[in-house]
């Protein structure tokens, strides 16, 4: 009798896992493949087209490099969360106007590149932070009010490995929050949540930060079934919310439908339904992954729709409402400021509503050159929306004198002159 009753537990045990943990089931070449909420085949030996290492372009010492850079801040402490398989530091940034006190501060926490192949997860997240340590009013204000907690590569074993989706043991980071023992990346990040929720400021938001083959931006919903009619409502609210600064560049809540038919145990928003409920807006955002999509880009506009749609979502006021009446009519070049300047500039431009046909906002280049005419470095190629831009750069290693910075959209070219004085 204790055995049937015990394997009948078992069973259902398991078809609650097999029923979950599936997003959606094709069948290719005669073969069952599950993919997951990125779009991908959850076997890794079905990846097949889908791996493209030339894309898996920031590496472990990339983001080595970008730790310095953003360390000179005063608006950062950096230091780790834990150790990964092989030994490496999950790094953490915090983020905010004093990060040695956040005493007073809410609560965000976003972190990235669980998969390692998805890179421009990784891209949107080091835009944001780059808008989090600038002097933008919108900056200001979110510094003044919230600490964001940024774990920029959570899974650096797989990305130093070249492993596409899974750590060092190779296990999927992100599909196993369930699984015990627990790989020490989860460990270390389940504890790390763990010990926030505690605190006087627990987590308001968690961002988790993917790049999906379906081409799309989209945010993974979590339907009521699995968590309650008013969170549901409250993912319509931030989701719909980050939309307005983005339009038509990120999908609909409703275009990703996950847990229609209750809790998938498996992921870190899981983790936060299941001990925290509605105090975590807990949320996976994915971008689009470059291998499978030729529209993906735009890293800093979504970057900042993400942020202002959670400061929003937290009730904090911006100059959001100013940003949003701004609808340029014009391209237009500013003069750099400072100027002269040494070794750091910034240089504004605006790009119009202009619609070319297919393809999002206009096709922007923004150069660098010397006097002589050579290029000494490109500080925009991109698609970029309407809106008004500001481009931080810093010259190293380069001689006293004129430089030149050139514009270009279209039909439209302009250049002007900034002089380096060291
Ligand atoms: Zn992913």
């Amino acid at each position: 009798m204790r055995t049937s009753i015990k394997s009948i537990l078992i069973f259902l045990l398991l078809l609650s896992f097999v029923s979950y943990a599936q997003e959606e089931i094709n069948i290719v070449n005669g073969k069952v493949v599950e993919y997951d909420k990125c779009g991908f085949p959850m076997d890794d030996s079905d990846l097949g087209q889908f791996i493209s290492p030339e894309y898996m372009d920031y590496s472990y010492d990339s983001l080595l490099i970008d730790l310095e850079l953003w360390r000179m801040s005063e608006y950062v402490k950096i230091d780790s969360i834990g150790l990964s398989v092989q030994g490496r530091p999950l790094w953490q940034l915090t983020i905010s106007s004093d990060p040695n006190n956040v005493a007073g501060k809410r609560t965000v926490h976003i972190h990235a590149r669980t998969h390692p192949q998805e890179t421009e997860g990784f891209y949107v997240t080091e835009e944001m932070i780059k808008i989090l340590l600038s002097e933008t009013e919108f900056a200001q204000t979110a510094r003044a009010n919230c600490v964001f907690y940024v774990i920029p590569m959570y899974n650096p074993d797989g990305v130093v490995l070249g492993l596409p989706r899974r750590n060092a043991n190779n296990i999927d980071l992100e599909a196993n929050w369930n699984t015990f023992p627990h790989q020490p990346e989860v460990a270390a990040l389940k504890a790390r949540f763990t010990q926030l929720m505690a605190s006087p400021n627990p987590i308001e938001v968690m961002l988790n930060m993917h790049s999906s083959s379906l081409c799309t931006r989209y945010f993974v919903y979590h339907h009521e079934n699995g968590t309650s009619p008013n969170f549901a409502l409250l993912q319509q609210e931030f989701i719909n919310g980050v939309r307005t600064y983005f339009p038509n560049a990120i999908e609909p809540y409703n275009y990703f439908i996950s847990w229609t038919s209750g809790t998938a145990l498996q992921y870190p928003e899981s983790w936060c339904w299941l001990n925290h409920g509605e105090n975590i807006m807990a949320i996976t955002y994915e971008d689009k992954y470059r291998p499978s999509c030729s529209t993906s880009g735009n890293y800093d506009s979504t970057a900042n729709a993400i942020l202002r749609g959670v400061l929003d979502y937290m009730n904090i006021t911006t100059d959001a409402e100013q940003a949003a009446d701004l609808t340029p009519t014009e391209f237009k070049l500013e003069q750099n400021y400072p100027n002269p300047f040494n070794p750091s500039t910034t240089i504004s431009f605006t790009i119009p509503n202009v619609t070319l046909s297919g393809v999002e906002g206009s096709r922007v280049q923004l150069k660098v050159y010397d006097i002589l005419g050579n290029e000494i470095t490109t500080l925009v190629n991109d698609y970029r929306d309407a809106g008004i831009y500001n481009v931080q750069f810093t010259m190293h290693n380069l001689a006293s004198g004129i430089y030149f910075y050139t514009l270009q959209t279209g039909d439209f070219v302009e250049s002007k002159k900034m002089v380096l004085l060291r």
